[in-house]
């Protein structure tokens, strides 16, 4: 077994992973960083969508596919319209194949990372809080440090991040979103490209609430993803084929063809935990970067990731700010118990969002940069009696 030292160990290529990356080179990194990946390439059948360009990196941009300036909400009998004039509210999308190629342009042949792809490797439990630091700096490098076994090496690291990290769940109910997406050609034009459907079809019951997401990118071409937030056990191979059926039966015209497929199960619990091991430090979706209330982690990442090299950089330490500021995961927190509690009322607490909250409200909510009124505006928007009711009693 060799021994190596490195500055960071980035575990897992995948989103937080490369957008650390990306940033910590924007910023003018210099230390050496391992990336240590198990698939034998990035998973690119994924969508990133979030609202306003601007919470992302510029560089970033010119990677945005799609912007819908008006979305939709519908139970079958209601339909509530956002529609915002302004860019720094829009709805943006961009494709996780383009992030990648972007970032592996940028970042292939630089001499400070060295990538394994399609490598095993096992996170060491040990804390080496190295005395012999002279700066402070260095004491908090050191005081971070970590170490991996992989292919008969063991590599130490001031810093680790592992995407891959496992997770505690809470005993009792948790709530996952489930989604699987169908990349939809047709030949017609079948669909308004300028209106994104956020939730149509909403229905549910005590255990699962369901909707239909449409991503319009032209009049002839859409992403239609059916979603279950659902306290069930779901098989995605029946929700695809509940996906095919809805594209089917759609007005979609004879000749529709499904080009390809995207899918994926995440948890919706701000309960979930990060099991960390030693110092490793769990990033992106299973290191509570993900908005429980949407399943949205995009833009907490994308956040995540600047400050996180900002502080690297200027400082060789950590942010210490929270991936999900305590407002938002404690709202969060409440909305999701109401959710457990009465998964049949989920219809009419978006519906409610929609019909009484601003398109740009909505979305400064969504990104974390509400005003006080705007969480005002949401809270009043919302059902007073569950949520009154969910505050007082007890989960089970
Ligand atoms: C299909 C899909 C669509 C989504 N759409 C949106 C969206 O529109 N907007 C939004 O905000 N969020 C969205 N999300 C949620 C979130 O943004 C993504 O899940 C995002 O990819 C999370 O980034 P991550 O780095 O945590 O995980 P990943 O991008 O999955 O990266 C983790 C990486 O770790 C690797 N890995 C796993 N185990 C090991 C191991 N033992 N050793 C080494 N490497 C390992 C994996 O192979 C993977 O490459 C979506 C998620 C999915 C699945």
């Amino acid at each position: 077994m060799t021994n190596d030292n490195v500055d960071i160990i980035i575990r897992g290529a995948g989103l937080s992973g490369i957008s650390l990356l990306l940033a910590l080179t924007e910023q003018g990194y210099s230390g050496n960083v391992l990336v240590v990946e198990k698939r034998a390439k990035p998973e690119t059948q994924k969508t990133w969508c979030f609202w306003g360009e601007q919470n992302i990196s510029s560089s970033l941009h010119h990677l945005i596919k799609r912007r819908w300036f008006s979305w939709s909400f519908s139970n079958g009998r209601q339909e509530y319209h956002h529609c915002t004039q302004s860019n720094e509210h829009a709805y943006c999308c961009l494709q996780a194949e383009d992030f990648y190629r972007y970032a592996f342009d940028k970042l292939k042949g630089l001499p400070t990372i060295e990538w394994l792809w399609n490598t095993d490797s096992e996170l060491i439990n040990s804390v080496d809080a190295n005395a012999h630091a002279d700066t402070h700096a260095d004491t908090q490098a050191s005081a971070n440090s970590v170490e991996l076994a992989l292919n008969g090496r063991r590599v130490s690291a001031s810093f680790g991040f592992d995407s891959a990290c496992g997770i505690s769940l809470p005993e009792g109910n948790t709530i996952n979103q489930y989604f699987v997406g169908a990349w939809v050609k047709t030949s017609t034009h079948s669909f308004n490209a300028k209106k994104a459907a956020l939730m149509s079809n909403m229905t549910a019951d005590e255990s699962c609430f369901e909707f239909t997401y449409i991503l319009p990118f032209d009049a002839d071409y859409a992403l239609i993803e059916l979603t279950r937030f659902s306290m069930r056990d779901e098989s995605l191979a029946d929700m695809q084929s509940a996906c095919e059926k809805i594209v089917n039966n759609g007005d979609y015209g004879n000749d529709v063809v499904i080009e390809k497929w995207e899918k994926g199960v995440l948890s919706m619990d701000t309960r979930i935990a990060p099991v960390k091991v030693g110092n490793w430090n769990c990033i992106g979706a299973r290191g509570s970067m993900i908005r429980a209330s949407s399943g949205y982690a995009f833009l907490t990442i994308q956040r995540w990731a600047e400050k996180t090299a900002q502080s690297l950089c200027s400082e060789n330490k950590l942010s210490l700010a929270k991936p999900i500021s305590p407002l938002y995961s404690a709202l969060d927190s409440l909305f999701l118990k109401v959710m457990r509690k009465n998964m049949a009322l989920s219809p009419t607490l978006f519906n409610a969002m929609a019909k009484n909250v601003g398109a740009d409200v909505f979305a400064r909510f969504m990104t974390e940069s509400a005003t006080f009124s705007d969480v005002l505006s949401i809270i009043k928007a919302m059902p007073i009696r569950p949520f009154v009711k969910a505050l007082f009693t007890p989960e089970h």
